[in-house]
């Protein structure tokens, strides 16, 4: 088994890593504190090519392999998860949903601006009474004449406060118990759209969470995206690749809480030495770097069998069950580490802390992932 990266994504890795270290190290932490949307940031990305990485060279993108993808989510979530999850939500639900099922007109019209950043895409699946049971939909769309008319409340849609378009989810009949469900391309300014209300989170404060209502809202019948009746399966399709993405967004905070935790250990003394030279630290240090890299191995092999065709469900909820809670113990031990300064907000590490704590959250919870998994274990033995 070849665990070596190719030339390519190393060039690519590297390429993110200096932007990172250029453009996103200097201004990261101030939206953060400030809780403000990194729109120029993402200017930028999208002059680099890299808001593309999921959109076909036809309509303009640079479409790379999902490895590709994996390592551009960890350099950036090293420095900026808020950056990090908006990145990955345009890129391998808005953009690949698109890329995936859309019309070639749908094509023409939203990939292109996407790709380069002149959009900004989201997601939005969830309501209040409908998360992990995510066909349990009330926002309902009737057709009246060649209009979609959509009525409802959406929430905890990242990047909702600032997205320029939606991929909007709802309800297909009108039978509550209807698991049928559709999905439509909604841009910000059709009419009924609404943010009501932006997320005042623990974690993550410049990913522009945010609550969307949706008030005889007038989408086009050309934006269903996909067949009437067959969100549910679009939905399920995107968030299988994308949870790799967030087992990405955990390594690279792992990775970052890792290096924060041994170069800390490394200057402060204490009972005349070096915390690195207590075989306690040492051992948390063990630790971490033993929980890090088994999590790589399972993301890394998430994204190869994805890239090579080949059946990938069950690879990619361990990825996300894992690495999102090795995350959890592996920034735990790294504030344990900095003792009562891990505490402070001086330290990088309290913000991880807080970042960290979603990740076992989104995108289907650690107890959806196990689901997943048992289900994938019925069918094989
Ligand atoms: C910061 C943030 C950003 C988000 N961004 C988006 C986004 O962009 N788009 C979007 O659509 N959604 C988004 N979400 C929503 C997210 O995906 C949901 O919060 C998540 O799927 C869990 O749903 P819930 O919060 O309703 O919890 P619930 O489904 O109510 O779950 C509560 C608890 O019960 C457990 N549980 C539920 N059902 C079962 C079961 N059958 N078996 C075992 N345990 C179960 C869960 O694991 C959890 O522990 C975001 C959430 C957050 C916090």
């Amino acid at each position: 088994m070849n665990f070596e990266l190719s030339e390519n994504q190393k060039l690519l890795q590297e390429m993110v890593s200096e932007f990172v270290q250029k453009e996103v190290v200097p201004r990261a932490k101030s939206l953060e504190d400030e809780h403000k949307f990194p729109r120029e940031l993402l200017n930028k990305l999208g002059e680099l090519g890299l808001l593309g990485m999921t959109v076909s060279t036809q309509y303009e993108g640079c479409q790379t392999d999902y490895l590709s993808l994996v390592l551009a989510i960890e350099e950036i979530s090293k420095i900026f998860p808020s950056l990090a999850v908006i990145f990955s939500v345009h890129s391998s639900l808005f953009c690949y949903s698109i890329n995936k099922f859309g019309t070639s007109s749908q094509k023409k019209k939203y990939l292109p601006p996407s790709a380069k950043g002149e959009i900004i895409g989201a997601f939005s699946l969830t309501e209040s009474g409908a998360g992990s049971d995510a066909t349990n939909l009330k926002t309902r769309a009737v057709k009246k004449g060649r209009t979609w008319v959509l009525n409802g409340t959406k929430a905890w849609v990242t990047s909702g406060s600032d997205a320029d378009a939606f991929i909007i989810f709802t309800k297909a009949g009108s039978e509550a118990r209807e698991k049928k469900l559709n999905a439509f391309i909604v841009e910000k300014n059709f009419p009924g759209l609404k943010v009501s209300k932006v997320e005042e989170k623990m974690g993550l404060h410049s990913s522009g969470t945010s609550e969307i209502v949706l008030e005889d809202c007038e989408v086009p019948e050309e934006n269903l995206l996909g067949e009437e009746g067959k969100g549910a399966s679009i939905a399920l399709h995107c968030l299988d690749g994308s949870r790799i993405g967030i087992a990405a967004q955990s390594l690279g905070i792992s990775q970052k809480a890792f290096e924060e935790a041994i170069s800390y250990a490394k200057q402060r003394e204490a009972f005349g030495k070096k915390l690195s030279q207590i075989q306690a630290i040492q051992f948390m240090l063990a630790d971490i770097a033993t929980l890090l890299e088994s999590a790589r191995f399972l993301t890394y092999r998430a994204a190869n069998l994805y890239d090579k065709k080949k059946t990938f469900t069950k690879q990619a909820a361990m990825a996300k069950l894992y690495a999102s809670e090795a995350a959890h113990k592996i920034v735990d031990k790294a504030l344990q580490i900095h003792g009562g300064y891990g505490y402070s907000k001086e330290y990088l590490i309290e913000q991880l802390y807080r970042d960290v704590r979603v990740l076992s959250i989104y995108e289907g919870t650690s107890e959806i992932q196990r689901l997943v998994i048992s289900r994938c274990l019925q069918e094989e033995y």
